[in-house]
């Protein structure tokens, strides 16, 4: 693809899995088309089904603040999810419904080549890694992929059940930071 609205427009209406089905509107990437900075999440929910946007429900607003915790801003980043599509019930997206996304996925990554990339979860950890690991052994470290650092962490629906991670986030967060801030 030439670009995100070309990905985009091709992506309308896509019925390569079950998510199809069940989803109200396909979530695309959003934010700065030339990020140095990506955050990719896990799946949809049920606001962001709603509205067609990426990390707007709690979740979402959490990762915000630790955006800007950072000293930047949600415009200044490209923030999308493993799979654009909601899962039901928001269930744990499938092995199949990952892999008939990741194409989609690697694609933004293409268009927007960030210096970095922070993964949200396990599901995006290890779609992007190509790997099985758990995140508790990914996290806090940086690993390299699709001509990116990589550095996995929590993802923010995990810090709203479990506060005290927050710190461990915080850490992965600030080696982000400090990497962004080298020419
Ligand atoms: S999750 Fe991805 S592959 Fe599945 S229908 Fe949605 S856009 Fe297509």
């Amino acid at each position: 693809m030439a670009d995100l609205p070309s990905l985009a427009a091709f992506l309308d209406a896509c019925p390569r899995c079950k998510l199809s089905a069940s989803r109200t509107r396909i979530v695309f990437g959003q934010g700065n088309p030339n990020a140095d900075l990506m955050f990719i999440g896990e799946a949809p929910g049920r606001e962001e089904d709603e509205q067609g946007l990426p990390f707007v429900g709690p979740a979402g607003q959490l990762l915000t603040k630790i955006i800007e915790a950072m000293g930047t801003t949600r415009e200044e980043v490209y923030i999308v999810n493993t799979v654009l599509c909601r899962p039901p019930n928001n269930r744990n997206p499938e092995p199949d419904e990952i892999a008939a996304c990741r194409p989609f996925l690697e694609e933004q990554i293409r268009l927007v080549s960030p210096r970095a990339i922070v993964t949200l979860g396990a599901f995006a950890a290890q779609s992007v890694l190509d790997t099985g690991e758990p995140i508790s052994q990914l996290r806090g470290r940086w690993h390299v992929a699709h001509g990116a650092r990589v550095m996995p962490t929590f993802h923010p629906a995990f810090l709203l059940r479990s506060p005290k991670h927050k710190r461990e986030v915080w850490e992965d967060m600030q080696k982000v930071r400090d990497y962004l801030a080298q020419q």
